[in-house]
């Protein structure tokens, strides 16, 4: 098997699981329990909590513990629209945001909301003067993803935070669910910051909502105290320590698996410009990890699942969003045509020279097999 869909999700790294399973059955208590199991537990989500906060450069304090980026947005977005509509009812967002933003913002238009989508530049980057046009005193929340999930473009979050410490009334949250391990973050840069653990070998069911500790937000889940007041349900501790040893795993090797994903990712562009029907979507700040390209003659869905029955896998778009046309590459090109043809491959720092070299030798096969049958 080859997976390149490591966008989508990650398989979990067996150290991950092991971690997972000794909480499981070394923790039993409930962290908020007052005997000596729920102390021993408290004591270990503090300790996690501690090494997932030293790991992100973040306090521990801003840390909220969700089921997935899927919340942290939710919780963001809704949480701010709620806790600041008498300050304003205007967010921005852009036509790259992934489903869980773009849906909620579709939902908060309904509750009197204003949402306008930023232009973006030619390079897909986000258009400043668009930006800066949009924001006014209304505006209490601007929210961008750090790197899309379907072109992978790397927005300049730093210079986008420049612009808006003229709007101190306005928050800014950023999606790092594509960007977390994979380039270096500072949270300075931001008042809040998604995440989610399956895109980093983690287990599915454990994200990350960091909130500049001093930001005071409307609950999206009220109950009992769990971690934080924000987020109520018992602490799900053997999900926080496998959120930690996840990120242990990626963070201090930034550097080193970006090097070697940009290698992986200039044998796939090198091996794909061979084909003359093929347009590669690719910016100028695009994140080696993804290589999205478009297919001019066969239909997208026809090419997957011919390359999976070769047991290669990739995707069409972002998985939350298969089977419609591509908002962002349209957005991005302008051009329905590409944007409904277009394939992702995304890399891990797990994928070896030897697939790649595998994976180009089957899409030629696949390639070569279909255009003969569309003949
Ligand atoms: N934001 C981005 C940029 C994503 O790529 C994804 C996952 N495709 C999400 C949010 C949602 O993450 P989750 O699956 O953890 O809810």
């Amino acid at each position: 098997m080859i997976y390149l869909d490591n966008s989508a999700t990650t398989p979990v790294d067996e150290k991950v699981l092991d971690t997972f399973c000794k909480v499981c059955m070394k923790f039993p208590g409930n962290a908020n329990s007052l005997h000596r199991l729920g102390i021993q537990a408290k004591e270990l989500e503090e300790y996690a909590t501690d090494k997932i906060a030293k790991l992100l450069g973040v306090n521990s304090h801003e840390i909220i513990y969700t089921s997935g980026a899927t919340e942290s947005n939710n919780t963001v977005l809704k949480g701010i629209a709620s806790k600041y509509k008498n300050r304003g009812n205007h967010i921005i967002v852009s036509p790259l945001e992934h489903s869980s933003v773009l849906e909620t913002c579709k939902y908060l238009e309904t509750k009197g909301f204003k949402v306008d989508y930023v232009k973006l530049d030619s390079s897909g980057l986000i258009d400043i003067d668009d930006l800066k046009n949009l924001l006014n005193d209304k505006t209490i929340l601007v929210s961008f993803s750090y790197i899309d999930s379907e072109l992978g473009i790397i927005q300049n979050i730093k210079e986008i935070k420049k612009i808006l410490k003229a709007y101190p009334k306005c928050y800014f949250h950023v999606d790092c669910t594509q960007a977390i391990g994979k380039i270096k973050i500072d949270f300075n840069d931001m008042d809040f910051l998604s995440m989610s653990g399956h895109k980093i070998f983690g287990l599915k069911g454990i994200g990350l909502l960091v909130k500049k500790e001093k930001i005071v937000l409307d609950n999206l889940i009220h109950g009992g105290k769990s971690t934080t007041i924000y987020r109520a349900g018992t602490p799900m501790l053997p999900l926080i320590c496998s959120l930690m040893k996840a990120l242990e795993l990626v963070i201090p090797k930034i550097q080193s698996n970006y090097e070697w994903v940009s290698k992986l990712n200039q044998m796939i562009i090198e091996g794909l410009k061979k084909y003359d029907d093929i347009h590669i979507n690719q910016m100028p700040s695009s994140s080696p990890y993804i290589i999205n390209f478009s297919l001019k003659n066969i239909k997208p869905e026809t090419f997957i699942h011919a390359m999976a029955e070769e047991e290669v896998y990739l995707s069409t778009q972002s998985a939350c969003s298969s089977g419609d046309i591509s908002r962002s590459l349209e957005a991005v090109f302008h051009d329905r045509e590409m944007a409904s043809h277009s394939i992702r491959i995304s890399l891990s720092y797990k994928n070896t020279d030897l697939e790649i070299k595998k994976f180009l030798e089957v899409f030629d096969r696949v390639y070569r097999k279909l255009l003969i049958k569309n003949d």
